[in-house]
Order: structure tokens, then sequence, then C-alpha cells
């Protein structure tokens, strides 16, 4: 057993999650998907010498948000792990939640006057525009153990008692251009005092957010840390709090890179680097998160969805690959933790394209994409970590 371990030890795996990058057909593109259509030439040799196959990443039940779908991914089952999606962001920023208290996601949001949902992400304000704002409604609706936490953009938490998790929320994005729907259940009533009495805060800002809105409650998981689970130390990087937060949960060494905004301007090569440094520099396993493709499809814009996918392939997967293969074999899982089509603006539970690669083994080969998918029956999307990783399933080349 010995030879054939220290052989599996030294080999190197990274996960690259383009969020939300798997779509539909779409005419203008004469009938191609996004990733059909965008030139990805790094991502098709890889697809040609590797294993293409479809995972459901979202289980059946649970909303297809990147909370649950980037937990399959890391490897954990979310309906074991998952409670909601706020916890997990709360951890990302450093927030341990007693066992009687519960996390909401916190929106800023901007509300037509006729009641639709005009943008979930309320202009998408600089963070330190909306810190501004979050310390307010702390100081004017916090207390009796209601808190609000800054994080990215748009996105925060408040922290409540326990109590107040019984309500049902429908998350922002689903309402684009809708009209809302408000919580209804038991808490309903305390969640919409909150958000009613953010609008007064918000007319004060020169934002155009104008309202807070609650969403994707949940008390802490317990998740056993990726160490102990699959015996590989792991980081990764990312500009969005809910996969920072499961880094954070996980044990994993989360790593900031500068110019990681979680837009279209993201720092593509800061986050390839930042993967061959830690794997060379200790890490056995990491993640690359890119939030651009999934923002893309919520704007509804075709364009920069191609050009995120581009910019996936020209500014991460190409260096990476050389730069993997300067230090030793590896294999790479390649997957999106949600559908977000850009027709739909928002996320789908459709199983998505994943790919698999080993530097030591050709594989059945095939084209990533979702019609070169469409065929296969999907596996469950948490069981691809252990395939990445299992030693037995190892045979390296000579
Ligand atoms: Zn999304």
């Amino acid at each position: 057993m010995l030879p054939r371990r220290a052989h599996w030890w030294l080999v190197k795996y990274v996960v690259c999650v383009p969020d939300g990058c798997a779509d539909e057909p779409i005419d203008a593109l004469g009938g191609r998907t996004p990733l059909e259509a965008a030139a990805m030439p790094t991502l098709a040799r890889l697809a040609k010498r590797g294993e293409v196959g479809r995972a459901a990443v979202i289980p059946a039940g649970l909303p297809p948000g990147s909370d649950v779908g980037n937990m399959s991914i890391l490897g954990y089952d979310p309906a074991e792990f998952h409670t909601g999606r706020a916890p997990i962001e709360a951890a990302a920023l450093g927030l341990r939640l007693r066992s009687d208290q519960v996390a909401y996601r916190c929106n800023l949001v901007t509300i037509g006057a006729d009641g639709t949902m005009v943008d979930f992400a309320g202009g998408h304000p600089s963070s330190d525009a909306a810190a501004e704002v979050i310390a307010a409604l702390d100081k004017e609706l916090g207390g009796d153990g209601v808190s609000f936490h800054p994080g990215v953009q748009y996105r925060h938490i408040v922290v409540a008692p326990g109590e107040w998790s019984e309500a049902e929320c429908t998350p922002p994005h689903d309402l684009s251009d809708r009209p809302v729907v408000w919580p209804t259940g038991p808490a309903a009533s305390r969640l919409q005092e909150v958000m009613d009495a953010s609008r007064d805060v918000l007319a004060r800002f020169d934002l155009d957010a104008n309202q807070v809105w609650l969403w994707g409650q949940g008390f802490q998981p317990e998740m056993p840390s990726f160490l102990e689970r699959y015996g590989l130390h792991a980081g990764l990087c990312t500009a969005v709090d809910l996969v920072r937060g499961l880094g954070v949960l996980t044990g994993m060494d989360v790593v900031e890179v500068e110019g990681a905004t979680g837009w279209f301007d993201t720092n593509y090569e800061g986050k390839r680097d930042a993967a061959l440094h830690a794997l060379s520099s200790g890490a056995d396993l990491f993640l690359v998160h890119v939030e651009a493709t999934d923002e893309a499809g919520h704007a509804g814009n075709l364009d920069e969805k191609i050009s995120a996918l581009e910019n996936w392939d020209t500014r991460i997967l190409a260096g990476l690959v050389d730069g993997l293969d300067a230090i030793g074999p590896w294999r790479l899982l390649l997957l999106p933790d949600h559908p977000t089509p850009v027709r739909l603006k928002t996320h789908t539970t459709d199983s998505v394209p994943y790919l698999l690669v080993d530097s030591e083994r050709v594989g059945p080969g095939g084209v990533y994409s979702e019609p070169g998918t469409a065929e296969a029956s999907a596996v469950a999307g948490h069981e691809l970590m252990s395939r990445l990783v299992d030693p037995s399933s190892q045979r390296p080349g000579v």
C-alpha cells in the first residue's frame, strides 16, 4: 500500500466553479448555448481527454442556490448538512451563531412603486457605501437580539433570535421584474416590520436600493472539516461570501485575491495564480470560484456571459494547466453550482455538465456542454468530490 499511497499523496487537485455557467439553447446563438458559443479551446482540449457527464448539484426539494450547489461540489450532501444560506454567509463574516440565534440574508434591493422587484441587487452598491447603510440600520432597527452585519455589495446579514426562523421567504433573485411576495408564517410580521422600517433609513442615502429584503435564514450547520472528511489540506478563493463561508465552516484555507470583485471585471489571473501558489506550497486541493458567469445570467446579459466563459479559458484554465503540469500529477473537476440561464435571469434546479480530468490517464473524452452531456444520467453532485480524490481510482500512467 505504501508506495501507491505515496504517489497518491503527491497528486494535486483543482476544482473550478464557473458559477451559474450552465444555460440553455439561445436563438440569438443559432440554437447553441453560451458554453457552446464561447471560444474555450483549453476546456475543449481537457474535455477531449477527460470524462464529461451530468451532475445533480441541487438535491430534490432544496432551493437552487449557490449555497446548496457549492456544498455539493465540496462533497457534502446538502440534504444532510444544509440548514439555510444565511448562516453560511455569516460564517464568512466571522460570525459564530449561538444555538438560539438564526441568521438571515439581508439584501439591499430596489422595489418599484408598483411593488415590482426592480433589482434584487439594489443597483450593486459598493461595499463601502453599503456598509454605511448597514451601520445606520443596525443603529436604528437593531437591538433586542437583532443585529445587522455588513457583507459584500448588496449582500448582508441580520442575526435574530431563534424564533424568528419560522417564516417562508422568497429569494429576491427569483422575483426579478415580478410583483414581490412578502414572507408568510409565524415570524413573518417581525420580518415585515424590519423591511418596512428600512425604507425610511434607505431614503436618506443616495443609492438605487430602497429597502432591505430578508430571506435564506438558518441555524449554524455542523459540517466536519474537509481535512477530516477527505484527508486533504484544501484552500479556495472566491469573492462571494457564501462560498467563503463554506470554506470557513469546513476548515479550508480561504485565500483573499486582490481585485476579486464578484463581477465581470474580476481578477481572473489572480485566482489562477492563487491556486498555483497554494498547490505548490503545501495545499493538496484548491477550489477556484468565479461569480461573473452567474451575474451575467442574472442580468440577462448574453455577451457578458460569453466573455466571462472566454475569460475562464484564456485567463485561468490555460495557465492553470501549464502550471499544474510543472508541479506534478494532477486531477481537475469543473462544474457550476447550478444553471443561471440568461433568458430566465435566475437559477434553475437542472443538472449541470461536469468535467473530470486526470493528468496521468486518458478518459473516454467528450464535449463539455449542455447538449454534449444531455444523454448522460446525472450523478449526485456531492459524490464527485470522492471520485476526484479517491486514491482507489488513481491509475497513474508510466
Ligand atoms: Zn446567482
